[in-house]
């Protein structure tokens, strides 16, 4: 018999968890804590890879804030019952069981002070002391659905479970061997999808405004605002368009063809201009934005504005013009720098298919989907870690 047609022995396990990331890990762990015989396939040659690269190498592995309004999906609710079960404190409460040391940085973020490394090493413990088998290196070559198992075919191996777990992530940052398989194994399954698009994403700017551009690395604090959501953190120019956490922040919410809006002064009271050009009659536009930004952003907006000569010359209703551009100066981005920039994708697997529960696909039993596969995205600072570890926790839970 030639070793092609020689088929391999398969293995029984209790689950299958697709994908060593966070969220997979963190399932596996649970479930393998709780008795069950747990098996984790990923493709790349080490788990958790985007842990390691995440938070500048010290990853921000929660936000000690996190809740789910700070989530979008397509049903703002779904996300309530995983997160509400497994708080940022359990969290912090396995890390500190593991001796991490841990600091806040800003805004809730929490970070290890000493390496990502650490997140990792931790959850392969937890694994561990559940008895789980976890193979890096192996690519999926088949998910088989019969009889109420569910088998998988990687690399030269065969294994088989009654349940079996999606957390291959979503398709951001390719480079580190994300996929969208887990769209293309749920679509299988009959889950619906809602549309994927990069978020956490650096936006660009078309020619109309080239001159933004020429101010790569001047950075300032502003209010970026989408619709009706808005976020007070710095931005930063770049030689493609706009980055920085304000506008990061922003792009999840933002959709093609609408503008953002920049408030480039928001601690600017009302008719600040106007009282300028009384207490400071000879000064002129630029000098002023000067004083409250950094130079070459002042020079651009002043020359955009195009105040010329002293605010004392200068009409009241030409200086509220220039005070209300400046709290919403609207930028018509071309695009983002897409998925091999983006931190996170928004959309995924539909949450109308899964219970908030259990993670389980309704129509198929024994089917999980968690975290980023499935359409909840956090904001920046902590909060995507915490819906991987929460939604893994819960769904550990049942498996
Ligand atoms: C640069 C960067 C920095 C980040 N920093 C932070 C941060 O500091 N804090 C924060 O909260 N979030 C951060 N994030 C987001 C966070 O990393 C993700 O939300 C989180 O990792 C999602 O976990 P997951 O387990 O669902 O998916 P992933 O971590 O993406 O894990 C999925 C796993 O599935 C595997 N896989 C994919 N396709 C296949 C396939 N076809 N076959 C087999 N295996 C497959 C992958 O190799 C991977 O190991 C960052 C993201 C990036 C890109």
């Amino acid at each position: 018999m030639s070793s092609a047609s020689r088929s391999p022995a398969t293995e029984s396990f209790d689950a299958i968890v697709l994908g060593a990331g966070g969220a997979g890990l963190m399932c596996a762990a649970v479930a393998g804590q709780r008795g069950r015989r747990v098996l984790v396939i990923d493709h790349a040659d080490e788990p958790g890879k985007k842990i390691l690269i995440s938070g500048g190498g010290r990853c921000n592995f929660t936000n000690a804030g996190a809740g789910p309004g700070q989530y979008l999906s397509a049903n703002p609710h779904f996300a309530k019952s995983a997160l509400g079960r497994y708080r940022p404190a359990d969290f912090i409460a396995m890390v500190d069981a593991h001796g991490i040391a841990w600091h806040e940085k800003t805004l809730g973020q929490l970070f290890c002070d000493g390496s990502a490394r650490q997140i990792v090493a931790m959850l392969l413990d937890e694994c561990d002391r559940g008895d789980v088998a976890v193979r890096c290196g192996h690519a999926i070559r088949a998910v088989d659905h019969a009889d109420g198992a569910f088998t998988v075919t990687h690399g030269e191996r065969m294994a088989s479970a009654p349940k079996l777990v999606i957390a291959t992530g979503g398709p951001s940052i390719p480079k580190m061997g994300a996929t969208g398989f887990a769209y293309e194994l749920a679509k299988r399954f009959g889950l619906k999808l809602i549309e994927p698009r990069p978020a956490l994403v650096p936006l660009t700017l078309g020619a109309e405004e080239a001159l933004f551009r020429e101010l790569s690395g001047v950075a300032s604090d502003v209010v970026a605002r989408s619709g009706k959501t808005a976020f007070r953190e710095a931005a930063l120019f770049t030689h493609r368009g706009l980055s920085g956490p304000a506008i990061l922040q922003i792009s999840s919410y933002w959709r093609h063809g609408e503008p953002i809006g920049i408030d480039f002064l928001p601690d600017q009271p009302a008719g600040w201009l106007r009282d300028a050009k009384r207490t400071r009659p000879r000064a002129g536009a630029r000098s002023v934005l000067g004083g409250l930004l950094p130079d070459r952003l002042a020079d651009t907006l002043a020359e955009r504005l195009a105040l010329a000569g002293e605010l004392a010359n200068l009409p009241d209703r030409a200086l509220e013009a220039a005070e209300r551009r400046l709290a919403d100066w609207r930028f018509h981005p071309s695009g983002t720098e897409g998925f091999a920039k983006a931190e996170v994708t928004v959309g995924g697997i539909a949450t109308t298919g899964l219970s908030s529960q259990t993670m389980e696909a309704r129509a198929v039993p024994g089917l999980h989907a968690i975290g980023e596969a499935v359409d909840v995205t956090g904001w920046l600072g902590g909060y995507n870690f915490q819906w991987a570890w929460a939604s893994g926790w819960a769904a550990g839970q049942t498996l």
